[in-house]
């Protein structure tokens, strides 16, 4: 049985730039109903109304992940938008690098309370519509860095090796109707380095990676892949990196 995405209602958390900007785009484009969330709504709005003119479906709400009632109703005004929800993306995040002397702790606390807790927001909010209809899927956004770590980005990659932990944990616990896949980008066109508030690493980072980054539709094709599978195939994991990043 090929399930197509066509006629998917497709939440995603952190589509207001970047690659939930390109996912949003590239899955209305193969007929997905997508419901974009995130705090610029002002880019929500410019973005859906470029998917509309295209003959896409697509409607935004103003979202703040960290915001457990609000990821709640994000989830709920997909379903009364749409009528159901088949698939959860939970791709927002933050990743202002940082050595750990330098005790940039409230950017800790932000990349744990965007990274991580607002990923199980996202399947406090999703699951319970998933098991009521037995079926559903997640796709969280990870980074290579679910997998490495290195200087200045200890605490990136703790969320994200959270992020894969949760995602593995999660597909064990749930019927095998819902379907949890992990998404790791690397060095992907984004908006991504500007939360970095060191001037010297953002300089750096953005330096490194000047050359051969992967657009970010790339990401969103990895995404439709996992999306377009029978529904007894359960893509767990794919990582996409640039060609020049080994
Ligand atoms: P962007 O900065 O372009 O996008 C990040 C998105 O997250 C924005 O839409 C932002 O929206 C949203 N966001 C941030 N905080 C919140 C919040 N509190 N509530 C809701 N939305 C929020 O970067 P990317 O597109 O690169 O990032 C997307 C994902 O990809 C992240 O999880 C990132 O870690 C991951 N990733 C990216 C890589 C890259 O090289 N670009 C590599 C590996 C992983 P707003 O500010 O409007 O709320």
């Amino acid at each position: 049985e090929q399930i197509k995405i066509q006629g998917k209602v497709v939440a995603i958390t952190g589509a207001s730039s970047g690659i939930g900007e390109a996912i949003a785009k590239h899955l209305a484009k193969l007929g997905a109903k997508v419901v974009l969330g995130a705090r610029r709504t002002d880019n929500l709005k410019t973005i859906t109304g470029a998917i509309i003119a295209q003959g896409g479906q697509a409607v935004y709400k103003s979202l703040d992940v960290t915001d457990q009632q609000d990821v709640a109703s994000f989830a709920k005004f997909a379903t009364e938008q749409y009528g159901t929800l088949d698939v959860f993306i939970n791709n927002a995040g933050l990743m202002p690098l940082s050595m750990i002397n330098a005790y940039k702790i409230k950017e800790w606390h932000q990349m744990i309370d965007v990274n991580v807790k607002g990923v199980l927001h996202g399947i406090a909010a999703a699951l319970p519509i998933f098991e009521a209809k037995d079926s559903g899927q997640f796709v969280n956004i990870t980074s290579v860095g679910d997998r490495w770590v290195g200087p200045t980005s200890t605490v990136y990659s703790a969320t994200k090796f959270a992020v894969r932990a949760i995602s593995d944990g999660l597909r064990q616990e749930v019927s095998e109707n819902i379907r949890v896949t992990l998404v790791a980008p690397g060095a992907t066109q984004s908006e991504l380095a500007e939360t970095i508030s060191d001037p010297e690493l953002k300089k750096q980072a953005i330096e490194k990676f000047r050359i051969n980054l992967l657009p970010a539709e790339a990401i969103a094709r990895a995404v439709a892949y996992a999306i377009e599978q029978p529904a007894d195939v359960d893509v767990n994991e794919i990582v996409v990196r640039p060609t020049a990043q080994k």
